[in-house]
């Protein structure tokens, strides 16, 4: 495994137990009951009805508001979007608890069919590695379950993002859940479940508006980081199979130029495929991050067309 594919799943893991912990450790979540946002153990609401006995009421509300509930909204919202523009979506590809799902379906459904989803051609059984991976039905059942076992941690996690944790996992665990609670986490699996079986990628690509923020971000600044290709060697390509393209979760070709790649995830995972094929070593892959200037190529065509610019090429 190369060292970004293992940094990368310690974060991923690390980001999909936060999604699950934020509620119950009241790190942050949204109270339906109490009518506010709990943050870090604090409760993070306006207090306006202190102001109304005030002599300078208006006044000190809209200050409250602005220093209690925009400026910290903006100043979370910059700097999210400030990394977008410097890294791109590296909250996609490193943390989100989707994307993780995203990536574990996509490789069942590879050991499953060969295809990482139903929507995708059938992807050569030789390995970035070298080794052999021959499609077997027998993981369909676990494909599935995974899906759904996925979905309902996402809608029950949900839930405790909007009513109290503990009253959630206590209720459910003593088969107590009130007819609504029932109701919502019925229905979120279920469209969970279709979302994780069917269109899980597509929800990334086109359905996300976390994820589109940051891609525009990260678009409109040429000199963010991106994933080089080194079209100077791009013959080296012809004794591979895709390799980089066949790793990506987001179905991109990773030796295109910037403007084809919109919904980079930054995952890394091409040039760890990349790696691979070049014996495991990282001085000698194709492709790799780079920023600044040496960023700015990956905006015009490369001078020498890599191959997979040719669609036709054969893969085996
Ligand atoms: S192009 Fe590479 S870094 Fe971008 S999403 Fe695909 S595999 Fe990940
Ligand atoms: S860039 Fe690397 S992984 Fe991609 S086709 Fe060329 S040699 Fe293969």
């Amino acid at each position: 495994m190369t060292s970004i594919r293992k940094i990368r799943t310690i974060t991923q893991i690390g980001g999909f137990i936060l999604f699950l912990l934020a509620p119950p450790l009241n790190i942050f979540r949204y109270d339906l009951n109490l009518g506010h946002f709990i943050l870090f153990g604090h409760h993070w609401t306006m207090r306006l009805d202190a102001f109304q006995h005030s002599d300078n009421n208006t006044f000190d509300a809209a200050l409250h508001v602005l220093f209690f509930g925009l400026l910290p909204i903006l100043l979370i919202a910059v700097t999210f979007i400030g990394i977008a523009w410097r890294y791109g979506r590296l909250y996609c590809g490193w943390l989100c608890p989707h994307f993780s799902v995203v990536e574990t379906i996509n490789k069942l459904m590879v050991r499953a069919s060969g295809k990482p989803s139903f929507w995708s051609r059938r992807l050569p059984e030789k390995q970035a590695d070298g080794s052999i991976l021959a499609p077997n039905k027998n993981y369909w059942p676990a494909t599935y379950l995974v899906a759904i076992l996925f979905a309902f941690v996402w809608a029950l996690s949900l839930l405790s993002y909007l009513l109290p944790p503990f009253e959630i996992y206590s209720n459910l665990l003593n088969g107590a859940l009130s007819r609504n609670q029932s109701l919502f986490l019925l229905v979120a699996t279920t469209l969970f479940s279709i979302d994780f079986i069917f269109a899980r990628h597509l929800f990334c690509r086109f359905g996300c508006a976390v994820g589109l923020f940051q891609s525009l971000a990260w678009m409109s600044n040429r000199k963010a980081m991106v994933v080089h290709f080194d079209s100077r060697r791009a013959a080296t390509c012809k004794q591979c199979n895709n390799a980089c393209d066949n790793v990506c979760p987001m179905r991109l070709q990773a030796r295109s130029m910037k403007r084809k790649m919109f919904s980079c995830t930054e995952c890394g995972e091409c040039i760890s495929a990349c790696i691979e094929v070049q014996g495991g070593v990282r001085d000698k892959s194709l492709l790799d991050w780079v920023a600044g200037e040496a960023a700015k190529q990956c905006s015009e065509p490369p001078a020498s067309m890599p191959v997979t610019f040719y669609p036709d090429k054969a893969r085996s």
